[in-house]
């Protein structure tokens, strides 16, 4: 094994914050393999990155100019594969969004590499790489390792590897990859619309409705005591999809990590494993469920098998 390459992703001139997420299971894959890690920065001034990039584990900055100031996907897939042909790197790490889902499959079928995407963990076991990623629609997890291959290309899932403490001087060096004209052409950004919502992933306390709620009315008994609490109203996804509550309050793989949170009440949720991916990490977690199998009781620190409305009831008098 030679070197693990780390794809760095940007936007509007900002570096995507899940690149240094990438940088870090590169780190952690290092520590395992002793490969250095390269990080390859695909931009019409790739320099601006260099500050951002200087980060714990990163041993090389590779400068890549591309014609256009925005991700372009024919470009990406252009360079990196000659990149690569040129390097032979052995790892190629990205992170698993939406401007690598337009580029990685392609790149790994046109070279043959292996390829794994939504990627949980990495090890490095014998010599070679084994990956964890979910399955049976996160049901269960599966590990791959990749025999025969040269190079494997992987995706890694965000908001999993913890970004690290810490500064380096790597070595900067720059490729020149030929360009086709591309396919397509970045026309415009079209921005979510913003809300005047709370950002959940920085609140404290959260009290966490899931659909043990019942109906669309009853919200309103758990926003009120969220507010008598003085916790942040959370939810789980259903809850958001049914438009209950906006998707800006929905805790959990496709919705927030709640990174900030140190007291967590989860009421009516079932503690699902995309559920839980945004909440586990809290150190206190209080549920109440009414079934005393259901999963969330499996990473709760105080566990309740109650109605939630009658616990709603006692708290409110608590409070009142
Ligand atoms: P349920 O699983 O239906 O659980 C409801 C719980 O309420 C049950 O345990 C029940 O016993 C309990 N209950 C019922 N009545 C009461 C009562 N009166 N008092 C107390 N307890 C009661 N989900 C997320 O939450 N966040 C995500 O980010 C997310 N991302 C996903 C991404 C993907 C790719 C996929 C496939 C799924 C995702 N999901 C996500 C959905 C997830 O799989 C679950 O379907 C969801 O978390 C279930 O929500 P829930 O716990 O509210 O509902």
């Amino acid at each position: 094994m030679n070197e693990i390459l780390v794809v760095a992703e940007h936007r509007h001139g900002e570096l995507v914050s899940s690149t240094l997420e990438v940088i870090a299971a590169a780190a952690d894959l290092k520590r395992m393999s002793n490969m250095p890690v390269a990080v390859a920065v695909l931009a019409r001034v790739p320099s601006t990155f260099t500050d951002q990039l200087s980060v714990a584990g990163v041993d090389e900055i590779v400068n890549i100019e591309t014609p256009l100031l925005e991700f372009q996907n024919d470009h990406y897939e252009e360079a990196l594969g000659q990149l690569i042909a040129e390097r032979g790197s052995t790892v190629v790490l990205s992170a698993h969004t939406a401007d690598t889902w337009s580029y990685a499959p392609c790149l790994a079928a046109r070279y043959g590499y292996g390829f794994a995407t939504d990627v949980l963990a990495l090890r490095h076991d014998a010599g070679e790489l084994v990956v964890t990623r979910a399955a049976y629609n996160e049901k269960m997890q599966m590990e791959l390792d990749f025999p025969g291959k040269e190079t494997i290309l992987i995706t890694v899932r965000t908001n999993v590897f913890k970004v690290q403490e810490g500064v380096s001087s790597p070595v900067i060096s720059g490729f020149v990859a030929s360009f086709a004209p591309a396919r397509t052409d970045h026309y415009r950004f079209i921005e979510p619309e913003s809300t005047e919502d709370v950002d959940i992933a920085q609140a404290e306390f959260i009290l966490s409705v899931g659909r043990g709620v019942g109906e669309e009315d009853n919200i309103e008994i758990f926003r009120e005591l969220s507010d008598l609490m003085e916790f942040t109203l959370g939810c789980s996804r259903p809850i958001a999809d049914s438009g209950w509550l906006p998707k800006s309050r929905q805790v959990g793989q496709s919705g927030k990590t709640v990174s900030d949170c140190q007291v967590y009440l989860a009421m009516g949720i079932s503690g699902s494993v995309q559920h839980m991916a945004g909440m586990k990490h809290v150190p206190n977690i209080i549920a109440v469920n009414t079934d005393p199998e259901a999963s969330v009781f499996s990473i709760a620190h105080y566990g309740v098998v109650a109605d939630m409305f009658d616990i709603a009831e006692e708290l409110r008098s608590q409070y009142e």
